[in-house]
C-alpha cells in the first residue's frame, strides 16, 4: 500500500485536500519528504516544527501501521518505526 502524505490523495473524499495544501512541507521534493536518511530529511523535519496540520498528517499517514518511510508528524520513519535523531550531543561532538 502506498503511504499517504500531503503529496498523496487520501480516502476521505474530495474535501480532504485542505490539509495537504496547508502542510508546511507542501511543494518539497519527494526525495526530501520520503528520505530515508536524517540528513536528506532535514528540510521536511524543520517544516514539521511549524506545520499547522501535524496531527492530521499523523492520523492520515499512520506511519507505524503503514510501515512508512519518510517524514510525518515531526519524525523520520523507516519501515514504520521512528528513526532516532542523531544530534552532535548524541555523538559526543561539540
Ligand atoms: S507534519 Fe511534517 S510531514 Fe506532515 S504535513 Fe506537516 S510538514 Fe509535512
Amino acid at each position: 500500500m502506498t503511504p499517504l502524505t500531503p503529496q498523496h490523495d487520501d480516502a476521505d473524499g474530495p474535501d480532504s485536500s485542505w490539509w495537504r495544501s496547508a502542510a508546511a512541507c507542501s511543494g518539497m521534493p519527494p526525495q526530501v519528504v520520503f528520505a530515508r536518511r536524517e540528513r536528506d530529511a532535514a528540510p521536511a523535519l524543520q517544516a514539521c516544527a511549524r506545520c499547522p496540520v501535524l496531527r492530521r498528517c499523523e492520523e492520515t499517514v499512520a506511519p507505524a501501521d503503514s510501515w512508512f518511510d519518510g517524514v510525518s508528524a515531526g519524525r523520520l520513519w523507516r519501515n514504520g518505526r521512528p528513526v532516532t535523531r542523531h544530534t552532535s550531543q548524541h555523538r559526543g561532538e561539540r
